[in-house]
């Protein structure tokens, strides 16, 4: 391992980030930096196969280009019976927590300033213990290679809030950040790289960030799936409708 190459590559990220020209080419990247980030810090990396995160409220916020790539993916490698569990789950998850789900995807459609991340954090809070509805039975990722962007970067990264600098990470990598004599300042920053997503890194249609579960849930039909990823799903008239 080379810490110091590492430790470059991290250094330059914010100059990269806005010349990535594809979602392929931020996620080689994403992945190379997150891998650079837990080099660096052996004693905070997150352990091998650890799914605590996909277990914690998880509810990747993705882009509409994102959920494409993701949903392509799907169809074509999943499963009828990988199907069926999640139209199950998803129905399950819906069904407990509708108003929750569109309170978030609310809260990422407007400004995001610290009010809007504190009423986030309010509405994820009960659902705690809440898997991923992509998270397969024997514990791994359902769509590991094209996972969204935010779950790469879960543990690796930094993001800023008002010029202070918080883990992006599940509560216990947080507690052993906070407890270790680490400097934030070496963890690559997550905001380049969500202002690449947002702003460059979507297909023309592509207006809308939902949480992953609404995504899928815009794409059940009456009896499966739709067969094609929409990028501009009529959220206001799925809300209404359930
Ligand atoms: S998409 Fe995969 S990596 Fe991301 S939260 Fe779900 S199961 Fe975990």
């Amino acid at each position: 391992m080379n810490t110091s190459a590492a430790q470059l590559r991290i250094a330059l990220a914010p100059q990269l980030a806005p010349t990535l020209p594809t979602l392929p080419a931020l996620y080689a990247v994403v992945d190379q930096l997150a891998q650079d980030a837990f080099d660096t810090h052996p004693d905070i990396a997150c352990p091998t196969g650890c799914n605590t995160c996909c277990h914690q409220a998880s509810m990747p916020a993705v882009t509409g280009t994102e959920f494409a790539l993701l949903y392509t993916w799907m169809q074509s490698e999943w499963t009828l019976a990988q199907w069926r569990t999640l139209a199950s789950d998803l129905e399950t998850l819906y069904r407990a927590h509708k108003t929750r789900l569109w309170a978030m995807h609310a809260q990422l459609n407007q400004a995001f300033d610290p009010p809007s991340l504190a009423r986030l954090i309010r509405d994820i809070q009960p659902l705690e213990g809440t898997p991923c509805v992509l998270l397969q039975g024997d514990g791994r990722c359902g769509v590991y290679p094209v996972r969204p962007s935010k779950c790469r970067a879960h543990g690796g990264f930094a993001f800023d809030m008002n010029g202070q600098r918080h883990p992006q990470a599940c509560r216990s990598e947080v507690e052993r950040w906070h407890s270790s004599d680490a400097d934030l300042l070496t963890l690559p920053l997550w905001n380049p790289f969500e202002q690449r997503l947002q702003r460059h890194l979507r297909f023309e249609s592509d207006t809308v960030t939902s949480i992953l579960p609404l995504w899928l849930w815009a794409h059940r039909t009456g009896d499966g799936w739709g067969e094609r990823a929409l990028l501009a799903p009529d959220f206001n008239t799925l809300e209404r409708s359930f």
